[in-house]
């Protein structure tokens, strides 16, 4: 299947950045002179709204209904805080996503266009891009970009005499998964230690120092000057289903060309691992993971799944990042499992029981599992645990976004985690029991 090109258009086969001349001469920085001189502050939210723009980190949540909780000061400026703020979330570090780096490494000013249009809509006065630590090369590319916008008057202050002005600002991540989760990130940011916050409040009434926030992924962002120089309803139509646009999707694993591609949302699961040249060495599809290591499994009773929020949330799973993690047939789904939570019981930040604790639990019994020293009981006691450390039990989502991968494991391999309990572990239980 042919690609959908459009926050990838720019991105060149070897990878090199797109500095600002060439974008400029590819058509960048049109969006944000239309913004700026057809569109008043209050009149580009609406517009990404009616594009149906969803959030591209992984929730899907509508971005233009984000943006209209921001509070306005147009009508009333002496009440205007002293900062409000754009925070772009670049910690990209869910298991199995790379979609964010492709478009910050190859088309780094797309990312600066798109949030001076964003802060410019939403008010904001200064914006922050806070990035994975690892991405060293993102930080250079992009502080290099933000220079070159600065040179040519599309940050600072009054922005193409427009009136309004803009800092931005890079910041690097200290390296832990729950930085981002965008309530710690913004405590991060504070300096602070990188724990959740209660929502709400959500950011638009308090975030970042306390002060109006909107905190936006990459891609999302990337998605706003596209829809600013072409409409909403150019946008709406690039989608095949309800939801608008094209979507980065990633592959990893057993495929036979892991990578990155952009195609519309609601495309087909089976066409995407189709453009990944299907699974490696002719062996055939156990399962994979829609959209990074929380996303719950799909298997081969699925390669017709529009891919798309409401498509995959329709088979039980989710879209999150779209970046999928590919298993063939021979993989047992234990050891996938067992380290998906041990990746997860690593990253938690301690700040709940049922997270902090229960999640090297689950990992325990997993690598007991897999060393053949399950019990009887072991894979209802995992059951019990995609409960008590579900949805509504934890502070953050992080516990809950663990359990997916398990529940759907429970669900579609149960036979296989069963086998795994030796035959002779009631007799054993039961002398150790004796033994107590
Ligand atoms: P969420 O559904 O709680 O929130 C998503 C966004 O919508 C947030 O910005 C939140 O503030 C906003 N929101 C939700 N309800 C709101 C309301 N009632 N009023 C105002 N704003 C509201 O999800 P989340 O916990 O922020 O994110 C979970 C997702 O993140 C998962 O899908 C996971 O796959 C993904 N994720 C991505 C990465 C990555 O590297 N890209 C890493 C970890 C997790």
């Amino acid at each position: 299947m042919e690609e959908t090109k459009v926050l990838t258009q720019r991105i060149r086969p070897d990878r090199s950045p797109v500095w600002i001349d060439d974008y400029m001469d590819l058509g960048g920085y049109e969006a944000l002179k239309t913004a700026l001189a057809d569109y008043g502050p209050t009149e580009v939210g609406p517009l990404i709204k009616e594009a149906g723009l969803r959030g591209r980190g992984g929730a899907g949540f509508p971005t233009g209904v984000k943006w209209s909780f921001m509070p306005r000061f147009e009508d009333r400026p002496d009440e205007r805080p002293a900062h409000v703020y754009l925070v772009v979330n670049a910690d990209e570090m869910e298991p199995g996503t790379f979609k964010d780096r492709l478009i910050m490494e190859g088309d780094p000013h797309q990312l600066i266009e798109g949030m001076i249009i964003a802060s410019y809509a939403i008010g904001a006065d200064t914006a922050y891009v806070f990035l994975r630590g690892e991405y060293t090369e993102c930080r250079r590319r992009l502080q290099q970009a933000i220079d070159e916008a600065h040179e040519k008057g599309f940050l600072g202050e009054n922005i193409l005499d427009s009136g309004f002005s803009l800092n931005l600002h890079l910041h690097m991540s200290a390296g832990r998964y729950i930085c981002g989760e965008e309530s710690a990130l913004l405590s991060a940011l504070e300096g602070r230690r990188a724990v959740p916050r209660h929502k709400p409040p959500f950011p638009a009434a308090s975030g970042l120092f306390g002060q109006p926030t909107t905190v936006n992924n990459v891609e999302t962002i990337c998605n706003v000057p596209h829809i600013v120089k072409n409409g909403a309803e150019w946008y709406k139509s690039l989608g095949l289903n309800k939801d608008g646009g094209t979507k980065l999707f990633g592959a990893s694993g057993h495929v036979a060309k892991p990578g990155l591609a952009e195609f519309p949302l609601g495309v087909k699961l089976g066409d995407v691992l189709e453009h990944f040249g299907g699974i490696r060495n002719g062996r055939k599809l156990k399962g994979l993971l829609p959209g990074g290591g929380s996303t719950p499994f799909l298997t081969p009773d699925h390669l017709d799944t529009p891919m798309d929020y409401d498509g995959v949330g329709a088979v039980g799973s989710r879209l999150g990042t779209a970046t999928m993690i590919v298993f063939d047939d021979q993989t047992p789904i234990v050891g996938v499992l067992k380290n998906l939570e041990h990746f997860y019981a690593q990253e938690s930040c301690g700040w709940c029981t049922p997270c902090r604790d229960g999640l090297p639990w689950v990992e325990k019994m997993l690598v007991n599992l897999e060393a053949g020293k399950g019990q009887p009981g072991d894979i209802e006691l995992l059951d019990l645990h995609v409960k008590l450390l579900g949805p509504g039990k934890t502070f953050c989502a992080h516990a809950p976004g663990a359990m997916g991968p398990l529940e759907a494991g429970l669900k579609y391999y149960r036979d296989e985690l069963s086998a795994l309990i030796p035959d002779d572990a009631s007799n054993l239980s039961r002398t150790q029991a004796a033994n107590a």
